[in-house]
């Protein structure tokens, strides 16, 4: 699993909303309770990028992770090009 944060639109009230998760799964609109609305949208968090005490971490959630992310340190680098490239990779 992966970890993802997906973009909603509901089909009923046209509500805009997000919620992450472990899967593109279909949600329950917050607004009218509409449910099994699908994702519009999706976004890969699986892998991040942060800055800590000037170096760059790259945490990556792991395939057990279900209810959160639980993300775990793949790797540190000493610049954010470095970081971002090896998020690239571990990515593919
Ligand atoms: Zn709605």
């Amino acid at each position: 699993m992966a970890w993802y944060l997906n973009h909603y639109e509901c089909y009923r009230c046209s509500e805009h909303w997000t919620d992450e998760w472990s899967c593109m799964c279909d949600d329950e609109c917050p607004n009218c309770g509409a449910r099994h609305a699908t994702p519009i949208d999706s976004e890969d968090l699986t892998l991040q990028v942060l800055a800590e005490a000037g170096e760059f971490v790259v945490v990556r959630s792991p395939d057990t992770a279900e209810h959160s992310p639980d993300y775990e340190e793949a790797g540190r680098f000493a610049s954010e090009a470095l970081a971002k490239r090896f998020a690239q990779l571990g990515a593919n």
